[in-house]
C-alpha cells in the first residue's frame, strides 16, 4: 500500500477538499502510474451530486488520467517505466463475456470495474484521477503517442472517446452531415473528431456566444437553438446527431432534424427520465440511440487518430484549490472547452 494526496468529496453534494488515500502494492499485471494531468468530465459532477443514484463516499473522481508509468509488475509485457499512458473510465471487467472478447469491455455482462465510485475486484472501493497516482492493471492502461502533450490529451481518454466512438460507429466521414448539440467539453473534442474525419459539422449550441470557437474548431455552420428559425432552417438535415447536452431536451424538436435512417446518439446522461415522442421517428424511419465510451483497443486507436490528425482537447488548466469553482463553471456552461487539473498542486 502506498498513501497519496488526493481530492475528494467526503459526502454527497459537499465541496471537495484534501486528503489521503491508499493505493494497492504493485501486482504481477500492474502499471503504477505517476498522475500528472486529470480532466473534469461533467460525469464526476454527477456523480460527486448522486444526481445518478446512490454513491460511495468518499469520492475521488477523474477519469481522464493521463502520466507516466513509475513502476511495473514482473508479469507487465505491454509497458515500462517512462512510458506515457492514460487511463479512462474503467480499470477492469470480466474478459470473458463477449462483449469483453470483442473489445466492448465498457458493455461487459457484469459491468466493467469504473475507474471510480465503483468497487474493484479486491473488494475495496475505487478511486479516480484526482489523486497523485494510480495503480491499474496493464490492460485497462493505453498509450498516449509521442506527438501529443499530456495535459490536452488528457481529456480524450473520456470526452475524446465518447464521442470517437458513436461518429466511427455511425460513419460519419466524406459525404454525411453531423451535429453536435452542445459546445462543452464532450462536444468541442466531438467537432474536431468529426472534422477530421471529413464530415460536415453543425454546432447546435444554446446561443452564438461561441460561434467563433466553434467554427475554429472545424464546424462549418453554427446556429442558436434557443432561436426557433434553427429547428425549420434545419428540418431534416443530419445523418448524425450527437447530443452532449447533460440535460433533458426537447428530443421531438431534435428529431425532426435528422434526415431519413438518419440517428440521434444521446451522449449526455440527464439526471432524470426523459420523454421521448415517437411520431417524431416513425415518419421517416429514425433512430434514437446512446452510446458508452469505448473499449479499450478503440481507445488507443483515437489516441493514433488523434495524434495524427492534430486533434486535442483545448483546455484551462486548474489547481486543486480551483475545483469546486471549476465545478460551478460547467454546471453554467462556461467552461472552454475542459477543466484540466495540474496534479502537481495536489
Ligand atoms: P459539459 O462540458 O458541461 O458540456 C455540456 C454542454 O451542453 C454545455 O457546455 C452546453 O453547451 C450544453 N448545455 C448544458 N446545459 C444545457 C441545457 N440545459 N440545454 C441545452 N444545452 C445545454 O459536459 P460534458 O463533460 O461534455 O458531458 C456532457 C454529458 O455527457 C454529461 O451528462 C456527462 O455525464 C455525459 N457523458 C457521457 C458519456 C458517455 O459515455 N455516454 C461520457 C462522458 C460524459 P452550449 O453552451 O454550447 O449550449
Ligand atoms: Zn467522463
Ligand atoms: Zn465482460
Amino acid at each position: 500500500m502506498t498513501t497519496v494526496a488526493a481530492y475528494a468529496a467526503p459526502a454527497a453534494k459537499a465541496p471537495l477538499e484534501r486528503r489521503t488515500i491508499e493505493r494497492r502494492a504493485v501486482g504481477e499485471h500492474d502499471l503504477r502510474i505517476d498522475i500528472t494531468f486529470v480532466g473534469i468530465c461533467h460525469s464526476d459532477i454527477h456523480q460527486v451530486r448522486e444526481g445518478w443514484g446512490e454513491a460511495i463516499f468518499p469520492m475521488v473522481p477523474g477519469h481522464e488520467i493521463a502520466g507516466v508509468v513509475s513502476a511495473v509488475g514482473p508479469g507487465v509485457t505491454k509497458f515500462g517505466v517512462g512510458d506515457r499512458v492514460g487511463v479512462g473510465c474503467m480499470v477492469d471487467s470480466c474478459r470473458v463475456c463477449d462483449n469483453c472478447r470483442a473489445g466492448l469491455e465498457q458493455y461487459c455482462a457484469d459491468g466493467p470495474v469504473w475507474t471510480y465510485n465503483a468497487v474493484g475486484t479486491d473488494g475495496r472501493p475505487t478511486y479516480g484521477g484526482y489523486s497523485q497516482q494510480i495503480v491499474v492493471d496493464e490492460n485497462y492502461v493505453v498509450r498516449i503517442p509521442d506527438g501529443l502533450p499530456l495535459d490536452v490529451a488528457a481529456p480524450l481518454l473520456c470526452a475524446g472517446i465518447t464521442t470517437y466512438s458513436p461518429l466511427r460507429h455511425w460513419r460519419a466521414g466524406p459525404g454525411r452531415r453531423v451535429a453536435v448539440v452542445g459546445l462543452g467539453g464532450l462536444g468541442h473534442v466531438g467537432v474536431r473528431i468529426a472534422h477530421a474525419l471529413g464530415a460536415e459539422v453543425t454546432v447546435l449550441s444554446q446561443s452564438l456566444r461561441k460561434k467563433d470557437d466553434g467554427l475554429r474548431l472545424g464546424a462549418d455552420h453554427y446556429h442558436a437553438t434557443s432561436d426557433p428559425r434553427t429547428f425549420e432552417e434545419l428540418a431534416g438535415s443530419f445523418d448524425l446527431i450527437l447530443n452532449t447536452v447533460s440535460a433533458p431536451l426537447d428530443f421531438a424538436a431534435y428529431g425532426s432534424l435528422l434526415r431519413t435512417d438518419g440517428t440521434m446518439v444521446n451522449l449526455g446522461l440527464p439526471e432524470e427520465p426523459v420523454h421521448l415522442v415517437l411520431q417524431s421517428l416513425f415518419g421517416n424511419r429514425r433512430s434514437m440511440s446512446s452510446s458508452g465510451i469505448g473499449g479499450i483497443a478503440e481507445t488507443q486507436e483515437m489516441l493514433d487518430f488523434c495524434a495524427g490528425h492534430g486533434v486535442a482537447a483545448e483546455i484551462e488548466l486548474i489547481g486543486a484549490d480551483q475545483i469546486n469553482d471549476a465545478y460551478e463553471r460547467v454546471l453554467a456552461s462556461d467552461v472552454r472547452y475542459r477543466f484540466v487539473i495540474d496534479t502537481a498542486t495536489l
